[in-house]
């Protein structure tokens, strides 16, 4: 099942238990605007290259779309739809007053130069400043993407908006970047980690994880883990994958794959097949990587007690029916991952104020959300009588719908 079959079958799973009208149903459901833009640059050789970018907004009732801009080659519309939907039901759960939206280039960023994707930003800044803004819709760094492409952005919307640093948010600190905001997707994870163990009478120490991906929110997360005596026992990314039934030296993984750009041939631990990490024995499983990869192939072998989403749509509903089965608990995406875009928040309101937060209130704030949110999606689990997985998408879809209802049917 594709990313957006897959999400609109978790909304009208939870849609139902909300028993929502089907006309508003219809209408929470299809994207405020999809936008599709042809971006064509010179490469640094000088020859032109053309990709197709997309920015889908999905709904406003709450307030400004907000979501990332992806650069991956697997970027396609229905996919940036899905995680633009998700962007909803996400701002929602975290009760920031957002609405949701994606954004992607159908590219790969990593053959691609610096100007190259400097030009390659300021283009499809260009076809899109128009339909952004601090008020209507705010992107944001997501997979391929990072703090200086925000820069590149905020730099050519200013162009023809003036400076508007809440533009963007996941900014460097020098241009109105917030303190926090490079860790607070994998420190949200760790804090909404710790939210599901204590339900258990767990706690993160001493427990053993498994992280797919080692980009920014897996390093943090796993980071992040390590220092609260987590047993990281295995850790992958596109280049390899490292296990060591010990823990993996997190700090010295972190300085390894600086230097080498890669976790192969790291020295504290054996190298391992990519495939088998999922599957292997481990408290903890963290995805941290693409959407999909816990499908039905490889479900039934999948050894965990929890799955926290780190990335987006990492379960497919095939494989998630498997791992309910088998009784392991499964906390969702648009709650796990939710402490990026909590950041974000934090980060625009910083902007409009002009009033910068020191990093110890950003984390502290991130804790109170995230926490908070926990235990809306519990109460709703009980009210519904339902996984996390529908707790959080009761809790997001429930109070998009009040937003839109109270907003009125009038035209
Ligand atoms: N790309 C992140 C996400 O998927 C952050 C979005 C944001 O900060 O707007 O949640």
């Amino acid at each position: 099942m594709n990313a957006l079959a897959a999400t609109n079958r978790n909304f009208r799973l939870a849609s139902r238990l909300l028993g929502l009208d089907s006309k508003l149903e219809k209408s929470l459901l299809i994207p405020f605007r999809e936008i599709k833009v042809e971006c064509t640059i010179p490469k640094d050789d000088g020859t032109l290259v053309s990709y197709v970018g997309f920015r889908i907004q999905h709904d406003n009732a709450r307030g400004p779309m907000k979501g990332g801009i992806r650069y991956h080659p697997e970027v396609d519309p229905d996919e940036v739809n899905a995680l633009a939907q998700l962007m909803t039901w996400k701002t929602a759960v975290a009760d920031i007053p957002y609405g949701g939206a994606k954004g992607g280039i159908g590219c790969s960023p990593r053959d691609l130069s610096k100007s190259e994707l400097e030009r390659l930003t300021r283009v499809f800044t260009q076809k899109i400043h128009d339909l952004i803004g601090i008020h209507t819709d705010v992107p944001a760094p997501d997979m391929g993407t990072n703090s200086q492409t925000m820069a590149w952005i905020l730099d050519e919307y200013s162009k023809f908006h003036g400076h508007s640093p809440a533009v963007v948010t996941g900014k460097p600190i020098d241009l109105g970047g917030s303190l926090g905001r490079e860790a607070a997707t994998g420190r949200g994870v760790v804090y909404a980690t710790e939210a599901l163990l204590a339900e258990y009478g767990k706690s993160i120490e001493g427990l053993t994880f498994v992280i797919q991906g080692f980009g920014n929110v897996g390093s943090w997360a796993a980071k992040l883990i390590h220092e609260r005596g987590g047993k990281v026992i295995a850790v992958s990314d596109i280049t390899g994958a490292v296990k060591n039934p010990n823990g993996i030296d997190i700090p010295e993984l972190l300085k390894h794959k600086e230097v080498t750009r890669s976790l192969k041939s790291f020295s504290g631990g054996d190298s391992m097949d990519p495939n088998e990490l999922l599957v292997h024995e481990c408290d903890v499983l963290v995805p941290c990587a693409l959407g999909g990869v816990l499908n039905r192939e490889n479900a039934a072998d999948v050894k965990a007690k929890f799955i926290i989403e780190a990335a987006n749509h990492p379960t497919d509903p095939e494989a998630d029916e498997i791992l309910s089965k088998k009784g392991i608990i499964i906390l969702p995406d648009i709650y796990a991952n939710a402490g990026g875009v909590t950041v974000s928040y934090f980060e625009w309101v910083q902007n409009i104020q002009g009033f910068m937060w020191d990093e110890e209130k950003v984390n502290k704030e991130l804790k109170r959300y995230m926490t908070q949110a926990f235990h809306n999606i519990k109460n709703m689990c009980k009210t519904h009588n339902c996984n996390l997985r529908m707790g959080a998408f009761t809790l997001g879809v429930n109070r998009v719908a009040r937003a839109t209802l109270l907003r009125g049917w009038e035209a």
